[in-house]
């Protein structure tokens, strides 16, 4: 944690930016809250208070390096709401990757079937 954890998570609402996770919810996830640079580092972000954020750590994961095309121009509100998308996308491929291993080998049937 860095000198700007406390502003970003009262900033945030002691939210994930990106899914609006509860960062309070219990200890566990809690621990598992990063401060997130909108723009890495490794791009020209800032190291302050105006370029931090918290995530969960899924969102950050998920999110990598990746910035938005003109991010550099964006406001911060734009800047979060691309990254929120693009996060949100990454998330939906993953969760088909995630249920094709959950139904392998398994025939979906609608719950109301009788067949056993
Ligand atoms: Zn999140």
């Amino acid at each position: 944690m860095s000198q700007y954890f406390s502003a970003a998570m009262t900033a945030c609402d002691n939210r994930c930016v990106y899914c609006g996770k509860d960062m309070l919810i219990d200890f566990e996830t809690f621990m598992t809250g990063e401060e997130d640079h909108l723009i890495p580092r490794s791009r020209g972000g800032l190291d302050d208070a105006t370029n931090i954020v918290i995530a969960c750590s899924l969102c950050n994961r998920l999110k990598a390096g990746w910035v938005p095309p003109n991010g550099e121009s964006m406001d911060r509100k734009e800047l979060v709401n691309a990254i929120r998308e693009e996060i949100l996308r990454r998330r939906l491929k993953h969760m088909q990757i995630y249920f094709g291993w959950v139904f392998k080998n398994q025939e979906l049937r609608p719950l109301w079937s009788n067949e056993e």
